[in-house]
């Protein structure tokens, strides 16, 4: 009796996954444009930057040429970073003239169009298969650089290149923009009960 039901139990899931394996196909096959893509990482959680650089990590894996250009606040290590240069890949930081403690709009706005300048070269070059723009979303929120320019710069890229963009609170034009958007949601973070940014892990 056990043994009719587990052989009955097999089947339908062999049924199940012959099943599923037929529209996956089908939806491969009707996969046919080849183009770089365009995504936003945005959200609350933790997990945006980290996301992004797995794909450079993953793109220079494959011996191709990425380029990263971060957004960030204030003078926070980057580990990323440290491995990466290291295997040739650029990195425009905008340091300086930009922190928490600053709030001085003009240098801020000075120090972000400074770096987006250089950015935007990555967004010229057809030899860079993916660049990341880490934290541009807050830019764009803040009127530092102008939301039209980051959208131009994006459609008019090499058609191969990838680009993407993290951060939380991506402008609703970023997200229509865009090829793949994920949202990462916060459920909890340690930092709320009261664990310090670790190296190696926070970033
Ligand atoms: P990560 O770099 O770890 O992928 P992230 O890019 O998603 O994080 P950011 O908003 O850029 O998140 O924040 C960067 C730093 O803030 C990281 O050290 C991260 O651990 C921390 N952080 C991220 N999300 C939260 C959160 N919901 N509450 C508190 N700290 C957070
Ligand atoms: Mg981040």
């Amino acid at each position: 009796m056990n043994d009719e039901n587990d052989q009955n139990k097999d089947q339908k899931h062999k049924e199940r996954q012959q099943r599923l394996k037929e529209q996956v196909d089908q939806r491969v096959e009707s996969a046919q444009v080849e183009k770089g893509i365009f995504q936003v990482i945005t959200g609350n959680g933790k997990g945006k930057s980290t996301s992004g650089f797995g794909v450079v990590t993953r793109c220079v894996g494959y011996d191709k040429k990425a380029a990263v250009a971060q957004f960030i606040k204030g003078e926070w290590e980057c580990g990323e970073r440290n491995l990466l240069e290291k295997h040739g890949v650029p990195f425009v930081v905008m340091k300086t003239g930009f922190t928490w403690d600053t709030q001085n709009r003009e240098s801020d706005t000075k120090a972000a169009l400074e770096t987006w300048s250089k950015a935007k070269l990555f967004l010229q070059d057809p030899s860079i298969d993916v660049v990341l723009l880490d934290e541009l979303t807050y830019m764009v929120t803040y009127q530092y650089i102008p939301l039209e320019e980051v959208i131009d710069a994006i459609n008019n890229r090499p058609k191969m290149q990838s680009v993407i963009i993290t951060g939380r609170a991506a402008h609703r034009e970023l997200i229509e923009a865009a090829d793949t958007v994920s949202e990462v949601k916060n459920i909890k973070h340690a930092f709320d009960s009261g664990v310090k940014a670790l190296q190696g892990f926070d970033y």
